[in-house]
């Protein structure tokens, strides 16, 4: 019997590079794809996984997302998050959310019990403080910035996380957290969140989109990746070029992240860098930023 078909893919955001030695991140994302390859190979869901490495590249703080996140313009933290499961589209999300550690678990628990699917604002906290997520009380203790310099030049930072997910029942699942753009208007909820735009999985692909959001909204990039797979037969690596050529041509900056069922991975980004790994059923681990 062959071996099981699994494989993820993750990245922490694309942009220009704001330091030369990201050795730290690439060590630390290379342990959250060792662990995720633990998982997978003794049958771990897509959605879990996925879930599972969202958390820890938003606990570690090395990028613009979770315990790395900077405030909006107001000094505020808003959180967006968004998972969804490919098999049943199942998803949940979060928008410009305030005070919960973990943002990716807070959509995870909207596609597990709500009815609704993004939810934002008091509702959303009201919602997930009945079921118990861990809050941030004092976040100006919490949050350690991982990017502080470019606030003033409104320069695109990388910092987004995501991971996509190809487990071994031949299931997708796609996760994306943000703190979304550095020096954001107050209220203002990017591409992350929006199912089919920056976060997407169904039968056949699983997306995860980091960068300008509001072009990846304006070209629904993630949703448009996997149509251009259905109707137009292209194969995994055509579709994200041609989704980002979309974006570049409306003057977006940013990159995405791909898997299909066969576990084929590909990972374009207009940008200088993209934080960015995979690891495969067949042993391979990479991690790039350049
Ligand atoms: N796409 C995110 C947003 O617009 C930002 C990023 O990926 O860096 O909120």
């Amino acid at each position: 019997m062959s071996d099981p078909i699994w494989a993820i893919a993750i990245h922490g955001g694309a942009g220009p590079a704001h330091k030369e030695d990201y050795s730290e991140e690439i060590a630390h994302m290379r342990g959250v794809l060792k662990e995720a390859k633990r998982q997978l190979a003794k049958g771990g869901a897509a959605l879990d996984v996925a879930q599972t490495a969202v958390r820890a590249l938003e606990e570690s703080g090395h990028h613009i997302a979770g315990r790395g996140a900077s405030p909006n313009k107001d000094g505020k933290w808003e959180l967006d998050a968004a998972i969804m499961d490919g098999d049943t589209r199942n998803a949940g999300a979060v928008g410009a959310l305030r005070g919960f550690r973990s943002p990716i678990d807070c959509a995870r628990t909207i596609l597990d019990v709500s009815p609704h699917v993004f939810l934002v604002g008091k509702g959303a906290s009201r919602f997930l403080k009945k079921r118990g997520l861990e809050r941030v009380h004092n976040p100006s203790r919490y949050y350690k910035p991982s990017v502080q310099a470019a606030v003033e030049s409104g320069e695109l930072q990388h910092g987004t996380v995501g991971a996509v997910v190809l487990d071994s029942e031949g299931r997708l699942a796609a996760a994306t957290s943000t703190g979304g753009l550095l020096n954001k208007q107050p209220g203002r909820i990017g591409d992350t969140p929006m199912i089919g735009a920056g976060t997407w999985a169904d039968e056949r692909v699983a997306v995860s989109c980091t960068g300008q959001g509001e072009y990846f909204i304006r070209c629904a990039a993630s949703a448009d990746l996997s149509a251009r797979i259905r109707y137009n037969k292209s194969d995994l690596t055509n579709a994200a070029a041609c989704v980002l050529e979309d974006i570049s041509y409306l003057g977006g900056q940013g990159g995405l992240i791909a898997i299909d069922r066969l576990g084929r991975v590909t990972m374009p980004f207009n940008t200088i860098s993209m934080k960015r790994g995979f690891a495969t059923w067949r042993d391979e681990l990479e991690v790039k930023v350049f």
